[in-house]
């Protein structure tokens, strides 16, 4: 089967995360005849049942893994296109088809068209677009031993080989509330976050100050995503919540940043506490770079580093090296019109069938 067609019957499977993907890996499982499946599957917070696939050629340490998410991000209801998959103008439009079926297509593709003679193994995740939820599940379970692993994400055919983690926080400020008319009797609270807004805003100045080169840009970045406070323009604030974000470079602590944030909100004096969600490790890079070596010169293309998180934080302990790769451009996936190249898709085959063979002469 072609690439494209293997594509268009993927984006045609509805998988937006809160959905079960049973779908898609049962779609999957029929490309893979003569191999051996195992499922893991669990039930998501919603009750959803969701499922995590392994499937490989031969027992023991895998050559080569092909790490692939199966859940996408929702999309608007006016853009038809997205779970009806059109190929335009040499593009392939619709949900997922960048993020990231296009890669689980090539892949699918690559594996129909080599007898591979060294041990493979494919990795299809669920849950990745809320949190990584599958990849760390069977990081926990520590499902396979793979010696270099591949994840599947947009990266414009380019080797990554490092990228930055993920933290997210809600900072909650308290006054008092009272009639707009006697402020004196209470305490805004807006005016105290407004305070720990301009705190933060000197936190990414030292942020910024710490320079990883590796990155674009050279530093953890912060992001002051939302701020929500009061109950009406006649009363004195009594809350306002500050959902703040930031992504750190590799070598640096992810709770460096939630530090800075409590010391410097000890020094301001207002009543605020740091709730810290979710702190994603960055992907640290490898320490071997064989892979990233290999996949330069199939690809005729430098390796980089991406800001954006990967499974490759969560899935690095089960092999000995882990890059990013494959079609498509993640600035235009998340949003109406997501589409990938049909030359890049067929690139993407071309490489990972050499990627194959090589591990195979290796
Ligand atoms: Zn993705």
């Amino acid at each position: 089967m072609e690439v494209t067609d293997i594509l268009l019957d993927l984006v045609s499977i509805p998988s937006v995360s809160p959905m079960s993907n049973a779908p898609v890996i049962e779609y999957a499982r029929r490309h893979l005849a003569g191999w051996k499946v195992k499922l893991y599957p669990y039930r998501d917070a919603a009750g959803v049942e969701k499922i995590n696939l392994v499937a490989t050629t031969k027992p023991g340490v895998a050559e080569l893994a092909f790490v692939c998410h199966t859940d996408t991000v929702p999309h608007d209801r006016a853009w038809t296109e997205a779970v009806r998959p059109v190929i335009r103008g040499g593009k392939l439009y619709g949900r997922g088809s960048c993020d990231v079926k296009g890669f689980l297509a090539c892949v699918l593709a690559a594996v129909a068209k080599v007898e591979a003679e060294k041990p493979l193994a494919i990795v299809l995740t669920a849950d990745e677009e809320v949190g990584c939820v599958g990849a760390k599940f069977l990081a926990r379970k520590k499902v396979l031993r793979a010696k270099h692993m591949v994840i599947g994400e947009p990266t414009g055919l380019r080797p990554v080989s490092a990228g930055k983690g993920y933290a997210l926080a809600e900072i909650i400020v308290r006054g008092k509330e009272a009639h707009s008319a006697f402020p004196a009797r209470g305490r805004s609270a807006i005016y105290d976050a407004a305070r720990v807004v301009t705190m933060l805003e000197r936190v990414a100045k030292k942020l910024e100050a710490r320079k990883n080169r590796a990155f674009d840009p050279p530093f953890t970045t912060l992001n002051v995503g939302l701020i929500h406070g009061g109950t009406a323009k006649n009363i004195v604030a009594g809350e306002c919540r500050i959902t703040v974000e930031w992504r750190p470079v590799p070598g640096q602590r992810g709770d460096w940043t939630a530090e800075l944030i409590r010391e410097a909100l000890d020094g301001l004096r207002v009543d605020a506490t740091l709730d810290v969600k979710r702190v994603d490790p960055a992907f640290e890079p490898s320490a071997t770079r064989n892979l990233a070596t290999m996949m330069e010169s199939i690809s005729g293309r430098r390796a980089t580093t991406v800001s954006f998180g990967t499974e490759a934080a969560h899935l690095s302990g089960l092999t000995s090296e882990v890059i990013v790769f494959g079609p498509g451009d993640m600035t235009v996936a998340h949003k109406s019109g997501e589409f990938v190249p049909v030359k890049a898709l067929n690139e993407c085959v071309e490489y990972l069938v050499e990627l194959i063979q090589l591990a195979d002469s290796g």
